[in-house]
């Protein structure tokens, strides 16, 4: 019943609301988080940039991070970064290929030990993740996406939740996700968005010791400000492509606070 209305609150209220200026950070993992098919998940994303491109501009996720990070925040445009967690293989069969055709790049924040795993550890995986059936893309995938100018960032290692773990397993993580991703594509790895993305997930001790490996830190919470932290963590908004375009609408209608 709550589901329900907050269904019909977000219709109705979100028909008539409009984008706000500034700068949109979306947080998403796949295109439908039910295994359809290619062609029903490529028009549906299509779908999903053609109705956002009639409101917004696309940019790129260092564009946007380094003007949110100087308030370099437009007062009329509406602009969106597209993120995307967990490194599923629609990202690179779907996904890339159309956020390209607006001449747009993502940014994808990827589990290394994720990437071409067997199918026990997939399924462990996904368990981790609440998905039944999705594969991960593979390393040549990962490594196509980074060489056509895509971002590629770190999501830590297992998709582990740092609330239950030890600074020294938190240090793991980190380090040894970091170390895979910069030998396989030959770059430093200066973003990370950390799982489950509430801030209950990720405890100030995981904060100081992120900041050790990674220059720019990503939440999935507190849309409505540019940062949690004090300005150590930028925000997210967290939408999936196959959400109610009212849904959207409503979600970037907030007049985000610096
Ligand atoms: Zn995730």
């Amino acid at each position: 019943m709550r589901k329900r209305l907050r269904t019909i609150f977000l219709h109705t209220v979100g028909s008539i609301k409009r984008a706000k200026p500034g700068i949109h950070i979306i947080n998403s993992h796949y295109v439908s988080a039910k295994e359809v098919n290619e062609e029903y998940n490529y028009r549906t994303f299509d779908a999903y940039l053609k109705d956002l491109n009639t409101y917004a501009s696309f940019i790129n996720l260092e564009e946007a991070t380094s003007n949110i990070l100087q308030n370099n925040l437009p007062k009329k445009k509406v602009l969106i970064t597209f993120t995307f967690d967990d490194g599923f293989e629609e990202c690179y069969t779907i996904i890339a290929p159309l956020l390209e055709k607006y001449n747009c790049r993502g940014a994808f924040f990827i589990n290394a030990n994720y990437i071409n795993s067997d199918k026990s550890y997939q399924q462990g995986f996904n368990e981790r993740v609440a998905i039944t059936t999705k594969k991960p893309m593979t390393w040549i995938q990962v490594i196509d996406l980074h060489e056509r100018g895509h971002l590629i960032g770190s999501h830590n290692l297992d998709h582990s939740n740092f609330a239950n773990l030890s600074i020294a397993e938190i240090d793991f993580q980190l380090k040894k996700n970091k170390e895979i991703l910069e030998e396989k594509l030959n770059y430093k790895c200066e973003y990370f968005a950390w799982t489950y993305g509430q801030l209950q997930h990720f405890p100030l001790e995981a904060l100081k010791l992120t900041e050790k490996y990674h220059k720019y830190i990503f939440s999935g919470t507190n849309y409505r400000n540019y940062f949690s932290y004090s300005g150590r963590v930028l925000n997210r908004r967290h939408l999936e492509s196959n959400w109610p375009k009212s849904h959207l609408k409503y979600f970037l209608s907030f007049k985000k606070k610096h």
